[in-house]
């Protein structure tokens, strides 16, 4: 793996492969918690928020104390950033104070990779713009195969706000290396061509029965309002033909699993009964985030 990680789009499958391995060590048993560990003793690593976060970045601070680091977070609000100070000369403050890596969060897409070029400083990114989230689509992997022995063949039907996730964008990435069959749901608007172009085995419908049948794994996304600059979204409508509600799931293998990357909303993407579930696995997908995190940050820093 290069300096630090920025996406999926750019491992190998051997570089994903050992990341999940990795991870799967980590993973706790089931009355346990995570391993302390001291491979990373004497480490220091920022975490660089500038959107709004709970899952990740608590997960980020908590992997890096499991192996032994210590970390500082850092919000848009409380920086200099609010001051009119630049990205590349708030990120040359920060290099300057020796941090061993720098995980990142930025509503640009790119901004990471920018960012890269110049600095010797290995960044993580946490998600940038509506580019990707690696960090997500190796926890959403790893959430997956800790029930199917591959995902090679697996239907994925991704159902939401398509045009704007970077979940979605690192998840087919990464499901298309593996060979997974990718299905790509959302209302036409939200559902831009072009990203059957993203990669093999990537298919588009606006339909979400359609998307739905025979699916393993069913992914739904928020709809990310903070990233749509349109008319007013119809709330509602949208829960009507796109949330997904028990009855959907009658359609899909009758082992599915449901994922969300959170924060949720019940009620718009999906039901109350189907968030609570038994085979939604969206709080596995969170306690996995440590896991994968701790691979990353002992990958990247070690
Ligand atoms: N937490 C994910 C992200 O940061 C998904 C979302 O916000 O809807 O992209």
């Amino acid at each position: 793996m290069a300096r630090g990680l920025l996406g999926i789009e750019d491992l190998s499958r051997p570089e994903i492969e050992a990341l999940l391995e990795r991870a799967r060590q980590f993973q706790p048993q089931p009355d346990q918690n995570y391993p302390r560990l001291e491979s990373l003793r004497g480490r220091m690593i920022v975490n660089l928020f500038f959107e709004a976060s709970t899952r990740t970045r608590t997960s980020f601070e908590i992997a890096a104390r499991r192996l032994g680091a210590e970390s500082v977070s850092i919000t848009a609000a409380g920086s200099s950033v609010s001051k009119g100070e630049s990205l590349v000369d708030t990120l040359n403050t920060l290099v300057a104070m020796r941090p061993s890596a720098i995980v990142m969060r930025h509503g640009a897409s790119g901004a990471p990779h920018f960012l890269s070029r110049y600095l010797t400083t290995p960044i993580v990114n946490a998600g940038d713009g509506t580019h990707e989230h690696p960090t997500q689509a190796l926890l959403d992997a790893r959430t997956i195969l800790d029930r199917r022995p591959s995902l090679e063949g697996l239907r994925v039907a991704i159902i939401g706000d398509i045009a704007h996730s970077r979940v979605a964008r690192s998840n087919v990435h990464l499901l298309s290396k593996f060979g997974a069959d990718i299905v790509l749901c959302g209302p036409a608007s939200l559902l831009p061509v072009e990203l059957k172009e993203l990669a093999p085995g990537v298919h588009l419908t606006t339909d979400i029965r359609e998307a739905l049948k025979d699916a393993d794994v069913i992914m739904m996304l928020r709809v990310q309002l903070e990233r749509q600059h349109e008319a007013a979204f119809p709330a509602s409508e949208y829960f009507r033909f796109y949330g997904l509600r028990l009855e959907h799931l009658d359609l899909a293998r009758p082992d599915a699993i449901v994922m969300h990357p959170g924060p949720i909303n019940r009620g718009r993407e999906l039901s109350s009964e189907v968030a609570d579930f038994q085979r939604s696995v969206i709080l596995n997908q969170v306690e996995n985030g440590i896991a994968v995190r701790m691979a990353v940050l002992e990958k990247v820093i070690g």
